[in-house]
């Protein structure tokens, strides 16, 4: 069973991804969009981590992944902010007012919050965006922790000839193909750090 420090543990450890990738995600975020993926999701993530320090009573993991979501939501003004968000305020509902929840039960959770993440941008598999990593990331969690950040790390890398449907890269059309989408990758980063939490 997985309590409300293990998600604490979590948000902390892809504050710690973030921090340590931010670059990376902005120069991926150069060709295809704006070059400010890195530095959104740092602001947010930094942000997030303060908001949970601040509130050592949220106690319950449905708590701390809302807690979370709304940080994102109200610090990170790109796209990536509302997405992220309503993945974490989703998922957070979903697992409702438990003092732990079971891997199964964060698994169906997930799902609840992809799908979310889904309905709020009109974006599918295929698309080149998040959801190519947070979509496979999310079915490997039946199998384990660690298949589901290699599922999304292996998402990430799909991405890169696929031409972009969703979100800013879309204005460049064929010329989106050839690289690697900024939230596929910061996706990754995030399963990534439930693994690690999950699995030390
Ligand atoms: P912005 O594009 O507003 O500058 P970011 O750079 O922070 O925001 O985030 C860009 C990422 O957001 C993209 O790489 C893509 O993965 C994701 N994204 C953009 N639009 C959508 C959408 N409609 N559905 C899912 N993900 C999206
Ligand atoms: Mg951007
Ligand atoms: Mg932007």
């Amino acid at each position: 069973m997985r309590d409300a420090e293990f998600f604490r543990r979590w948000m902390a450890a892809a504050a710690t991804a973030v921090e340590r990738e931010a670059d990376r995600l902005t120069e991926l975020d150069s060709p295809i969009g704006d070059a400010d993926h890195g530095s959104n999701l740092l602001r947010g993530f930094t942000a997030v981590r303060a908001a949970l320090e601040a509130e050592p009573t949220a106690a319950a993991p449905g708590a701390v992944l809302q807690l979370a979501g709304r940080t994102l939501i109200s610090t990170v003004g790109g796209a990536s902010g509302p997405l992220y968000g309503t993945l974490l305020r989703r998922t957070g509902k979903a697992l409702g007012e438990s003092a732990e929840v079971s891997d199964e039960e964060l698994r169906a959770a997930l799902s609840e919050g992809v799908g979310a993440v889904a309905q709020l941008g009109g974006a599918a598999p295929g698309d080149k965006t998040m959801l190519d990593a947070l979509v496979p990331g999310v079915a490997a969690l039946a199998t384990s922790y660690a298949a589901a950040g290699t599922a999304a790390e292996n998402g990430a890398l799909a991405t890169v000839p696929m031409r972009a449907r969703k979100g800013r890269a879309s204005y460049l059309g064929e010329r989106s193909i050839g690289h690697q989408d900024p939230g596929a990758t910061s996706s990754a980063l995030l399963l990534g750090a439930l693994a690690d939490v999950a699995e030390p």
